[in-house]
């Protein structure tokens, strides 16, 4: 009789919680986008917090000018109003974006993206995520969906670190807290291609795309990336974002706007963290 009931209530759960992604594919999301949003800002807020923040104005103004361009292509169902843009003054070869328009990027990385459409890559590739829902998915699934939901009650207030670390992991913020969760291949395929579309509409060269995991891909081999720990590539992916090609470049042809984001030829390199 118990688990009969469990059932019902989880399938209820379970059909109230359903959505879809942009490919089509059935996702289970438990929270609420205002939910997701103000785990997105709270969790950014204790990013500034805690990493300094570069205030390179040469640097700001590259990063700037390329969230912009693709910040503008965003539906305004996944955010309303201006996003935030936060460079961060560390030698991690990262970035990510969360829920409530918010956007990272560590100096690290721009010395693996060699211009606009490469970090333009990056950055489409996390809006991305953040646009088909997987934080929310992420943290709807197993143990995390206790925590995220604790979580989201205590904010931030709780000194349970753990849980807290568990949940800003569930977010995409894994690698800054201590706790390693890589994405799926399937929200990583997902976030390619929504990605590579979105910068070629904003105006960026979709092949730069490519070219980006390309270079990824070697670095792993001296130096692994901590972006590649938490966003982990192989030659199926490069494959795909290949074959995608044939309908993003269209995209980037019709483009009414081409962006002229300069990258700085220096790019300072963070004190000893
Ligand atoms: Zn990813």
């Amino acid at each position: 009789m118990k688990i009969k009931l469990i059932t019902i209530l989880s399938s209820v759960l379970l059909v109230t919680a359903c959505s879809t992604s942009s490919l089509g594919r059935k996702q289970i999301t438990l929270f609420s986008n205002a939910e997701l949003d103000k785990m997105g800002i709270t969790s950014f807020e204790q990013m500034k917090k805690e990493t300094p923040i570069s205030r390179n104005k040469a640097v700001n103004n590259f990063v700037q000018c390329v969230a912009k361009a693709i910040t503008k292509h965003v539906p305004k169902s996944v955010h309303q109003g201006d996003w935030e843009v936060v460079v961060f003054d560390s030698n991690q070869v990262n970035a990510f974006a969360l829920p409530g328009g918010k956007i990272g990027v560590y100096t690290g990385i721009l010395n693996v993206t060699e211009n606009q459409d490469q970090l333009a890559a990056v950055i489409g590739h996390e809006v991305g995520h953040v646009i088909e829902h997987h934080s929310n998915e992420r943290l709807s699934s197993g143990q995390l969906a206790q925590v995220g939901l604790a979580a989201a009650n205590a904010m931030l207030t709780s000194k349970e670190i753990e849980n807290k670390n568990m949940w800003m992991a569930g977010l995409g913020l894994g690698v800054q807290y201590g706790v390693l969760m890589p994405y799926s291949r399937t929200h990583e395929s997902e976030a390619d291609i929504v990605g590579q579309d979105l910068m070629a509409r904003s105006g960026f060269d979709p092949r730069a795309s490519v070219k980006l995991w390309q270079n990824m891909t070697k670095l792993s081999k001296s130096q692994p990336p901590e972006f590649m720990s938490t966003h982990p590539s192989n030659q199926t992916r490069i494959k795909q974002l290949n074959q995608h090609l044939t309908t993003s470049l269209p995209y980037y042809q019709n483009a009414m706007e081409r962006p002229h984001c300069i990258k700085p030829k220096n790019i300072p390199s963070a004190k000893k963290e």
